[in-house]
């Protein structure tokens, strides 16, 4: 990173700062990870110059010779990884590939039906400041009171009463396995299309440790910088009869240029992925999710569903007497970092809340293993009983910090820039 010092040393030293940051932080985002050093040459290479409008073999530019081929080799990557008869890459994040889908599927007014909110959807699936809910007519299945999770019989009648066009299944904070049989079952009787995004849980799936929608749904779309461990980027993988309509609108419907540093930065992570110890890692990540959910618990915490399925899961704080929103900066103070969330249900408001969401993904990549989620667990413990106590919260940082001096991330990136 020579010549970005020299050039811009602004930039070089937040850079440097931020890498700091992931370094002596514990990561319990549920959506972060951190990507190879591999995925990192990729995305940092010359292929950011190159403008591919268009698809393999048939571009709008000269000089596509290369580009092409590893558009090939990332699109044959992903089949392989995922099964799926028509695979584009080249939607730039997992919003885009969302809004293909919807373009390719139904028109302004139509009724799409997915999961609520403040149950664990995203906002493409209706928020009414995002696309989804300004042009469509978006109905919402939500959880049940007392178990918290997903009631099908509920999504069936949901279904039938609204008639919609499309079903989503899928969702950024939701704990328990999907069954997607379920949901093509729902889907086929009041005749719609079932699309899947699976954003969080690719990385499950592409290990076959949660059920593939696949084989199943129409459309799935998915992010690739979570549970994936690629570049931050999307993807649709779809079934043939649709392949031509998703690519249009993809480009030229909602983008121009593909991305093509980040579409070799996804070959490389699927690559990645193909691996035994893909597998394993994932095993991982869901070992740490169950341990650290159940240290929580034994510390009086409450956790959504009474548990978890996945790399995640929601701790209710409001028994503690804390808001997500207090847990949130207390445990940031800590070097902990966490989202504020809302649980089902939640009396507060989105900017408050009363949960968080704890994910396992970038502390199983640090190489954290079940007995350190003991040590996470207390650590956060320790944080958030002492809220008000900026001598504690110092000294729980000092810990966290020394703790993760066994797990060396990006330590020699932060050492050749320094001594720069
Ligand atoms: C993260 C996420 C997305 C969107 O991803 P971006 O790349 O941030 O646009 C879409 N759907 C779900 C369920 C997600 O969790």
């Amino acid at each position: 990173m020579r010549h970005l010092k020299k050039v811009d040393p602004e930039i070089f030293d937040a850079v440097l700062r931020d890498t700091k940051r992931e370094y002596e932080g514990i990561e319990l985002i549920a959506s972060e990870n951190f990507v190879s050093r591999a995925v990192l040459d990729a995305v940092s290479s010359c292929m950011t110059n190159k403008y591919a409008e268009g698809y393999p073999h048939a571009r709008y530019y000269g000089g596509c010779e290369v580009v092409d081929v590893v558009e090939d080799i990332a699109i044959a990557r992903a089949k392989q990884l995922f099964g799926g008869e028509h695979v584009n890459v080249q939607a730039h994040s997992g919003s885009q590939a969302n809004m293909a889908v919807y373009f390719a599927v139904v028109k302004p007014g139509d009724t799409v039906l997915a999961m609520d909110l403040a149950c664990g959807g995203h906002l493409t699936h209706g928020h009414k400041k995002n696309f989804s809910g300004k042009y469509f007519n978006m109905q919402f299945y939500g959880v049940r009171h007392d178990t918290e999770m997903l009631d099908y019989d509920e999504i069936r009648n949901k279904a039938r009463e609204c008639k919609p066009k499309m079903i989503i299944a899928g969702a950024s904070a939701y704990p328990r396995t999907l069954d997607f049989i379920k949901f093509r079952d729902i889907a086929d009787e009041v005749g719609a299309v079932l699309m899947v995004d699976m954003a969080h849980i690719a990385g499950l799936v592409a290990a076959g440790l949660h059920p593939s929608p696949v084989p199943l749904a129409e459309f799935v779309t998915t992010t690739t910088h979570k549970t994936l461990r690629g570049p931050r980027s999307g993807m649709v993988i779809c079934k043939q009869a649709f392949a031509k309509r998703i690519d249009s609108e993809i480009f030229p419907g909602i983008q121009g240029g593909p991305l093509m540093h980040v579409i070799a930065g996804k070959a490389v992570a699927f690559l990645e992925a193909l691996k035994p110890e893909f597998k394993e890692y994932q095993k991982n990540i869901l070992k740490n999710s169950k341990v650290l959910s159940e240290e929580l618990k034994r510390k009086g915490y409450r956790v959504v569903s009474g548990g978890t399925d996945n790399h995640l899961f929601l701790v209710d704080l409001s028994l503690k007497g804390l808001t997500g929103k207090e847990a949130e900066q207390t445990l940031d103070k800590a070097g902990i970092t966490v989202n504020k969330n809302l649980i089902p249900f939640d009396k507060n408001s989105p900017f408050v809340t009363s949960g968080i969401r704890v994910g396992t993904p970038a502390v199983t990549t640090r190489g954290m293993m079940e007995k350190d989620m003991t040590v996470v667990a207390h650590l956060m413990d320790s944080a958030l009983k002492a809220k008000d106590d900026t001598a504690v919260i110092i000294k729980v940082r000092e810990e966290v910090k020394s703790f993760l001096k066994s797990f060396p991330l990006y330590s020699d990136i932060i050492d050749e820039m320094s001594s720069l």
